[in-house]
């Protein structure tokens, strides 16, 4: 980035994650190793992520990039950034691609280093009303092709939204004062 207010953050093409520093990563933690999908935001505090989920064009993932277990172990500024980062992408999707709902989870079960999914759920997509992890009702190759086709056409778009609400964020940095 030529822009000097934004030394350490991009959402160029090709991004490659940043990462924990090799001494801080935790054993056999995948998102210490790997982007976790493809990188739409990088920063060094935390990355926004496209999960890549057949049938489910708009599922992205906010993911700290420090080994952090729990939201409430970050202090208070970093869980606002957080939380807001992760407004910032819903608003995005509220704007670009108007779903019927947009789906919050922090879940870790599997991969317990923070993250948040935001996914963007219509009354069409294989698994609603229930959640993206419940067994899908109707296949990824049965969903009706022209939802997902006006999905991918807006995506240049919705990043765009997402990566400029990210760089306000980040450079403004704190939580308002109270
Ligand atoms: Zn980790």
């Amino acid at each position: 980035m030529s822009d000097a207010r934004l030394p350490s953050s991009s959402c160029l093409e090709g991004l490659e994650p940043q990462l924990p520093p090799p001494g801080e990563r935790a054993a056999g933690c995948a998102l210490c190793q790997e982007g976790g999908g493809r990188v739409v935001f990088a920063h060094p505090l935390l990355r926004l992520v496209h999960a890549q989920e057949p049938g489910l064009e708009a599922f992205y993932r906010i993911v700290w990039t420090a080994h952090v277990r729990e939201w409430s172990e970050l202090p208070a500024p970093q869980q606002w950034l957080c939380m807001q980062a992760v407004a910032v992408v819903e608003r995005a999707m509220r704007e670009v691609i108007a779903p019927h709902k947009v789906n919050l989870a922090s879940l870790g079960n599997v991969v317990p280093h923070l993250h948040w999914h935001i996914i963007a759920r219509y009354e069409w997509d294989g698994h609603f009303p229930a959640p993206v992890w419940a067994p899908a009702h109707t296949a990824p190759q049965d969903v009706p092709p022209q939802r997902l086709q006006w999905l991918r056409e807006r995506r240049a778009a919705l990043e765009a939204a997402m990566c400029a609400g990210l760089q306000a964020l980040l450079q403004g940095g704190a939580p308002p004062a109270a």
